[in-house]
């Protein structure tokens, strides 16, 4: 089978059934999994070939220290550097994972199946992977592409309607972000119909990822028009760390609402999308409300040590499939919302 999407020469990217894919692009040799207890519940014919290392699910766990118990399996299992790890999960799983295999040994070789719609449409894809440090996201990581990605719309049937709803949180900041006709679709449909017909969530997952391999192609390493998909990020890490009960998906949608707000005041978007990118939000199911008051999450984003010469490089959303990034201080964006 050919690949949908090759990121950069090194990362390809499979949509389609799961058994068959893999079987074509699992190198000879050893092969190690990491996956969670959910996982291996519901796919364990997937998972029983290998020797297999389960981690825990949620933020929570996504730290130096699960890597460490990794390092510490590997070392058991006799893990060198030509074995090469499968990594089989959502977003948690990759992420951990991926840091995992990109630094045992300085670095074995390593594919994923992506099993949430957010891990499909965006966190498997595009080769960062990484943790939190002291619940400060992201904090410690690498850019190193996994050889491939697979993408079966069909492990998606077995996700709760929450982690569903949270996967559709990126599907709409890729379309705010770069393709207008993608939200335009997302509009028409329900998240009964987005959830229920296999051919509509196929199309809906590979315009996202395109989205995604289209700016990573060009900026693999964040320097520039990378940051872009980092729209509503800003006030999502703060939301995560205020709110641990928020998942990701929930923490963007909030965030990608506000900064729709902000860009109306800015003067930047106009209002009437705005109100499109805020009613699509909310017919999908989300609470735009923030969890906690305004001034507690600006204080968290002022704190966040994630800048650049003290800049924060803030994505606006300009129209239904456009963006621009300005770079902030800290202060200047809290007193957008002000
Ligand atoms: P997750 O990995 O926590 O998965 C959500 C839950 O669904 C877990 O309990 C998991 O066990 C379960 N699950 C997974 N697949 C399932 C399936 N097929 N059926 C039933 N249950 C299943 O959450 P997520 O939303 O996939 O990932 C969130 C993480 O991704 C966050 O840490 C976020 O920061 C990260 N992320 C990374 C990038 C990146 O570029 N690396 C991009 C976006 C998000």
């Amino acid at each position: 089978m050919k690949p949908t999407f090759n990121v950069r020469e090194q990362s390809e990217i499979y949509i389609g059934p799961t058994a068959d894919i893999l079987s074509g692009v699992l190198p000879e040799g050893r092969v190690i999994v990491v996956s969670d207890a959910t996982i291996d519940r519901l796919y364990h014919p997937l998972l029983a070939p290998y020797d297999t290392v389960l981690i825990g699910a949620g933020e929570s766990i996504k730290t130096l220290q699960t890597v460490e118990s990794i390092y510490r399996r590997f070392i058991e299992l006799g893990a060198d550097r030509s074995t090469f790890v499968l990594a089989v999960g959502g977003g948690i799983v990759t992420d951990v994972a991926g840091f995992a295999a990109a630094t045992y040994m300085r670095g074995l070789s390593f594919g994923f199946v992506s099993t949430t719609l957010l891990g499909q449409v965006d966190a498997s894809v595009g080769g960062k992977n990484g943790v939190n440090v002291d619940g400060y996201k992201n904090m410690a990581g690498t850019f190193t592409q996994p050889r491939f990605v697979i993408c079966d719309p069909a492990l998606l049937r077995t996700l709760p309607d929450r982690e569903f709803r949270a996967g559709l949180a990126e599907v709409v900041k890729a379309a705010v972000i770069a393709d207008a006709d993608l939200f335009a679709c997302i509009a028409q449909n329900t998240f009964g119909q987005l959830r229920s017909d296999a051919e509509l969530l196929a199309d809906v997952v590979a315009a996202a990822i395109r989205v995604k391999t289209d700016i990573v192609g060009r900026d693999e390493r964040e320097r520039g028009e990378r940051r872009k998909l980092n729209l509503g990020h800003t006030l999502a890490h703060a939301i995560e760390k205020c709110s641990p009960a928020m998942n990701h998906g929930e923490a963007v949608a909030v965030g990608t609402a506000l900064i729709a707000d902000a860009a109306v005041r800015l003067g930047v978007l106009p209002d009437a999308d705005r109100v499109r990118i805020r009613e699509l939000l909310a017919r999908l199911g989300f609470d735009l409300t923030p969890p906690v008051a305004m001034p507690l999450l600006l204080k968290e984003v002022v704190r966040d040590k994630k800048r650049e010469d003290g800049l924060l490089h803030v994505v606006l959303p300009v129209g239904i499939g456009d963006c621009t990034v300005r770079p902030m201080t800290p202060e200047a964006f809290a007193a957008l919302f002000d």
